[in-house]
Protein backbone atom coordinates (compact mmCIF):
# COMPACT_ATOMS: atom_id res chain seq x y z
CA UNK A 1 0.00 0.00 0.00
CA UNK A 2 1.40 3.84 -1.00
CA UNK A 3 0.84 5.76 1.66
CA UNK A 4 -0.64 9.22 0.63
CA UNK A 5 2.75 10.74 1.87
CA UNK A 6 5.12 8.29 -0.33
CA UNK A 7 6.62 8.96 -3.69
CA UNK A 8 7.17 6.71 -6.84
CA UNK A 9 10.07 7.86 -8.05
CA UNK A 10 11.62 6.56 -11.21
CA UNK A 11 15.47 6.65 -11.83
CA UNK A 12 18.09 5.74 -14.60
CA UNK A 13 20.90 3.76 -12.75
CA UNK A 14 24.10 2.57 -14.26
CA UNK A 15 23.71 -1.11 -13.13
CA UNK A 16 19.86 -2.05 -13.72
CA UNK A 17 19.11 1.07 -16.11
CA UNK A 18 15.29 2.74 -15.50
CA UNK A 19 13.99 1.54 -12.38
CA UNK A 20 11.31 2.79 -10.00
CA UNK A 21 10.98 2.60 -6.53
CA UNK A 22 8.77 3.91 -3.07
CA UNK A 23 10.58 6.55 -1.79
CA UNK A 24 8.65 6.49 1.64
CA UNK A 25 7.36 9.83 3.35
CA UNK A 26 9.79 11.66 1.08
CA UNK A 27 7.00 14.38 0.87
CA UNK A 28 6.96 15.41 4.72
CA UNK A 29 9.03 18.81 5.11
CA UNK A 30 11.71 17.75 7.34
CA UNK A 31 12.88 14.20 5.35
CA UNK A 32 16.03 14.64 4.82
CA UNK A 33 16.08 12.33 1.69
CA UNK A 34 14.02 14.65 -0.30
CA UNK A 35 16.93 16.98 -1.23
CA UNK A 36 18.52 14.27 -2.97
CA UNK A 37 16.07 13.20 -4.71
CA UNK A 38 15.54 16.25 -7.19
CA UNK A 39 15.52 15.54 -10.95
CA UNK A 40 18.47 15.84 -12.56
CA UNK A 41 21.20 15.14 -10.08
CA UNK A 42 23.71 11.64 -9.69
CA UNK A 43 22.91 10.14 -6.51
CA UNK A 44 23.70 6.82 -4.70
CA UNK A 45 21.00 5.12 -4.00
CA UNK A 46 20.34 1.65 -1.96
CA UNK A 47 17.05 0.10 -2.36
CA UNK A 48 14.96 -2.92 -0.69
CA UNK A 49 13.39 -5.08 -3.11
CA UNK A 50 9.99 -6.45 -1.53
CA UNK A 51 6.82 -7.62 -2.58
CA UNK A 52 5.23 -4.62 -3.19
CA UNK A 53 8.44 -3.36 -5.45
CA UNK A 54 11.14 -1.53 -4.53
CA UNK A 55 11.49 0.82 -1.89
CA UNK A 56 14.60 3.56 -0.94
CA UNK A 57 16.81 3.00 2.06
CA UNK A 58 19.61 5.86 1.52
CA UNK A 59 20.31 8.35 -1.06
CA UNK A 60 23.46 10.14 -0.96
CA UNK A 61 24.17 13.03 -3.78
CA UNK A 62 27.07 12.41 -6.14
CA UNK A 63 26.58 15.64 -8.86
CA UNK A 64 24.04 18.48 -8.68
CA UNK A 65 24.47 20.24 -12.01
CA UNK A 66 23.11 23.45 -10.47
CA UNK A 67 23.55 24.72 -14.30
CA UNK A 68 21.12 22.63 -15.62
CA UNK A 69 18.37 24.10 -13.74
CA UNK A 70 18.89 27.87 -13.93
CA UNK A 71 19.58 27.55 -17.48
CA UNK A 72 16.22 27.38 -19.96
CA UNK A 73 18.70 25.97 -23.01
CA UNK A 74 21.04 23.82 -21.29
CA UNK A 75 17.36 22.19 -19.72
CA UNK A 76 16.21 21.74 -22.92
CA UNK A 77 18.89 20.05 -24.21
CA UNK A 78 18.89 17.61 -21.34
CA UNK A 79 15.63 16.89 -20.99
CA UNK A 80 15.40 15.81 -24.60
CA UNK A 81 17.93 13.27 -23.61
CA UNK A 82 16.06 12.03 -20.60
CA UNK A 83 12.90 11.40 -22.47
CA UNK A 84 14.69 9.41 -25.09
CA UNK A 85 16.28 7.89 -22.70
CA UNK A 86 12.85 6.96 -20.88
CA UNK A 87 10.86 6.20 -24.10
CA UNK A 88 13.63 3.66 -25.46
CA UNK A 89 15.30 1.71 -22.79
CA UNK A 90 13.07 -0.62 -20.24
CA UNK A 91 13.64 -1.14 -16.34
CA UNK A 92 16.01 -3.41 -15.48
CA UNK A 93 17.96 -3.20 -18.48
CA UNK A 94 21.90 -1.62 -17.32
CA UNK A 95 23.84 -0.68 -19.41
CA UNK A 96 27.35 1.09 -17.67
CA UNK A 97 28.65 2.44 -20.99
CA UNK A 98 25.65 4.44 -21.96
CA UNK A 99 25.16 5.62 -18.43
CA UNK A 100 28.54 7.25 -18.13
CA UNK A 101 27.86 8.82 -21.19
CA UNK A 102 24.76 10.03 -20.21
CA UNK A 103 26.52 11.67 -17.62
CA UNK A 104 29.35 12.73 -19.41
CA UNK A 105 26.84 14.63 -21.35
CA UNK A 106 25.26 16.02 -18.14
CA UNK A 107 28.33 17.24 -16.86
CA UNK A 108 29.44 18.71 -20.23
CA UNK A 109 26.03 20.69 -20.63
CA UNK A 110 26.43 22.05 -17.10
CA UNK A 111 29.87 23.02 -17.20
CA UNK A 112 30.89 24.11 -21.04
CA UNK A 113 30.34 27.78 -21.89
CA UNK A 114 28.50 27.08 -24.73
CA UNK A 115 26.50 23.67 -24.98
CA UNK A 116 27.17 21.51 -27.71
CA UNK A 117 24.54 21.34 -29.86
CA UNK A 118 25.35 17.73 -30.48
CA UNK A 119 24.92 15.96 -27.20
CA UNK A 120 21.20 14.43 -27.70
CA UNK A 121 22.92 12.60 -30.80
CA UNK A 122 25.85 11.33 -28.88
CA UNK A 123 22.96 9.63 -26.20
CA UNK A 124 21.44 8.64 -29.69
CA UNK A 125 24.47 6.73 -30.85
CA UNK A 126 25.42 4.55 -27.85
CA UNK A 127 21.35 4.06 -27.02
CA UNK A 128 21.67 2.48 -30.60
CA UNK A 129 24.89 0.34 -29.63
CA UNK A 130 22.47 -0.11 -26.52
CA UNK A 131 19.43 -1.53 -27.99
CA UNK A 132 21.34 -3.50 -31.09
CA UNK A 133 20.14 -1.22 -33.70
CA UNK A 134 23.29 0.41 -35.36
CA UNK A 135 23.80 -0.28 -38.49
CA UNK A 136 27.22 -1.91 -39.82
CA UNK A 137 29.71 1.42 -39.93
CA UNK A 138 32.10 -0.68 -41.81
CA UNK A 139 30.65 -2.75 -44.22
CA UNK A 140 27.60 -2.57 -46.73
CA UNK A 141 24.19 -4.20 -45.31
CA UNK A 142 23.96 -5.40 -48.66
CA UNK A 143 26.92 -7.27 -50.12
CA UNK A 144 28.98 -6.98 -47.05
CA UNK A 145 31.74 -5.37 -49.04
CA UNK A 146 34.10 -2.92 -46.76
CA UNK A 147 32.19 0.55 -47.94
CA UNK A 148 34.24 3.14 -49.38
CA UNK A 149 34.75 6.56 -48.44
CA UNK A 150 32.35 8.61 -50.31
CA UNK A 151 31.18 5.73 -52.20
CA UNK A 152 27.58 4.85 -50.07
CA UNK A 153 24.33 5.81 -48.63
CA UNK A 154 21.89 5.45 -46.28
CA UNK A 155 19.14 3.27 -47.03
CA UNK A 156 16.26 4.45 -44.80
CA UNK A 157 13.84 0.49 -45.65
CA UNK A 158 16.85 -1.20 -44.82
CA UNK A 159 18.20 0.53 -42.29
CA UNK A 160 21.88 0.26 -43.27
CA UNK A 161 24.45 2.06 -45.27
CA UNK A 162 24.47 0.44 -48.78
CA UNK A 163 27.65 0.73 -51.16
CA UNK A 164 27.13 2.25 -54.96
CA UNK A 165 27.70 -1.43 -56.33
CA UNK A 166 24.54 -2.34 -54.42
CA UNK A 167 22.98 0.20 -56.91
CA UNK A 168 22.95 3.09 -54.79
CA UNK A 169 23.59 6.99 -55.40
CA UNK A 170 26.47 8.01 -53.42
CA UNK A 171 26.00 10.27 -50.98
CA UNK A 172 29.26 11.80 -50.07
CA UNK A 173 27.97 13.37 -46.63
CA UNK A 174 27.78 10.00 -45.39
CA UNK A 175 31.04 9.35 -45.29
CA UNK A 176 31.20 12.48 -42.14
CA UNK A 177 28.19 10.58 -40.75
CA UNK A 178 29.93 7.62 -40.22
CA UNK A 179 32.61 8.84 -39.20
CA UNK A 180 30.93 11.10 -36.66
CA UNK A 181 29.16 8.13 -35.12
CA UNK A 182 32.27 6.05 -34.82
CA UNK A 183 33.78 8.66 -32.53
CA UNK A 184 30.82 9.02 -30.70
CA UNK A 185 30.47 5.31 -30.20
CA UNK A 186 34.67 5.57 -29.08
CA UNK A 187 32.86 7.70 -25.89
CA UNK A 188 35.87 9.41 -24.67
CA UNK A 189 35.66 13.18 -23.41
CA UNK A 190 37.20 14.59 -27.03
CA UNK A 191 33.83 13.81 -28.55
CA UNK A 192 32.39 17.18 -26.90
CA UNK A 193 35.16 19.05 -28.42
CA UNK A 194 34.41 18.41 -32.16
CA UNK A 195 33.34 20.64 -34.92
CA UNK A 196 30.86 19.58 -36.57
CA UNK A 197 29.06 20.99 -39.47
CA UNK A 198 25.16 21.72 -39.84
CA UNK A 199 25.02 19.70 -42.87
CA UNK A 200 26.56 16.68 -41.20
CA UNK A 201 24.60 17.31 -37.78
CA UNK A 202 21.23 17.36 -39.48
CA UNK A 203 21.89 14.43 -41.65
CA UNK A 204 23.40 12.02 -38.66
CA UNK A 205 20.17 13.48 -36.31
CA UNK A 206 17.80 12.66 -39.23
CA UNK A 207 19.53 8.88 -39.13
CA UNK A 208 19.64 8.29 -35.59
CA UNK A 209 15.70 9.35 -35.12
CA UNK A 210 15.08 6.69 -38.04
CA UNK A 211 16.72 4.00 -36.82
CA UNK A 212 15.26 4.74 -33.07
CA UNK A 213 11.74 5.30 -34.11
CA UNK A 214 11.65 1.68 -35.81
CA UNK A 215 13.01 0.45 -32.50
CA UNK A 216 9.14 1.53 -31.75
CA UNK A 217 10.00 2.04 -27.82
CA UNK A 218 8.91 1.13 -24.47
CA UNK A 219 7.44 3.44 -21.75
CA UNK A 220 4.06 4.37 -21.88
ZN1 LIG B 1 27.08 -3.33 -51.49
Amino acid sequence: MVREKDMIIEAFTREEGRVSFFAPGIRHVSSRRAGHLETLMETNLVLVSSKRGNSLSEARVIKTFPMLRTDYDRLEVVYDIVKTLRHYTGEGQGDTKLYDVVINCLTCANESKETPRFLREIVAVQLLRFLGALPDLYSCTHCRKRLKANDFSFKSHERGFWCSDCGEEKDEIMTAVVKIIRIFLAGNEKIFKLQISDGVLQRLRQISLELLRAQGGVAK
